[in-house]
């Protein structure tokens, strides 16, 4: 329960997970307040769509890293050079608005013997979208699951993102791109490593 508990907002584990119907209830409020009306024909499933579109969304609360990446891994004799991951597309929505951020992530690491497979790290990028995020936490999140559970040499992350409550609200800036870094271990340590990052990261 340790990795769940870690893995988790803390704020998640205080109340207990609402019923389908209370969610139902929920959503036919937010109808109401939209200006809409939650007893006409065409709204009068769209509770219980809301719902499982919710739990598809957020279902990376149900989720670890720990258990996505596993405790073996291949190990390799030979290839230590860095292991590159480079626009994995993901969906997540903000923690202020609850909109959605849609962006792209390239993650590296410098391996130290073993190495992942490589879908399991854009299983990582799944999961942490799968929350309400802020898109600097998200990167951060993606860099120390790899850092601590593969313990590479280092770990690159960077994340182009917009953000659609910036766009469809507010400010509206339409396509502005966000952008946000995290380095571990010799890529914080060695500017040529995290600029050889920059370059395998962003040349087609
Ligand atoms: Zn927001």
């Amino acid at each position: 329960m340790d990795a769940i508990v870690k893995n988790f907002p803390a704020s998640s584990q205080k109340q207990p997970q609402p019923t389908q119907q209370e969610v139902e209830e929920a959503v036919r409020v937010l109808l109401r307040w939209t200006g809409d009306d939650p007893e006409r024909e065409g709204l009068l499933d769209t509770p219980k769509r809301v719902a499982n579109a919710y739990r598809e969304l957020f279902g990376g609360y149900a989720e670890t890293t720990e258990e996505i990446l596993g405790r073996t891994f291949e190990e390799v004799s030979g290839y230590d050079d860095i292991v590159l991951v480079r626009d994995i597309p993901f969906f997540s929505h903000c923690e202020h608005h609850m909109l959605p951020i849609i962006g792209k992530a390239h993650v590296a690491y410098l391996p130290q013997g073993r190495v992942l497979g490589l879908s399991k790290i854009a299983r990582v990028v799944e999961v942490f979208g799968r929350r309400l995020q802020t898109q600097e936490n998200l990167t951060a999140q993606i860099a120390s699951a790899i850092d601590e559970t593969l313990k590479p040499r280092g770990v690159a992350v960077m994340i182009e993102a917009r953000h659609m409550c910036m766009e469809m609200r507010g400010v509206q800036k339409q396509g502005s791109h966000t952008l946000t870094t995290t380095f571990t271990g010799e890529f914080k340590a060695n500017a040529a490593e995290q600029a050889r990052f920059f370059t395998l990261a962003r040349n087609p």
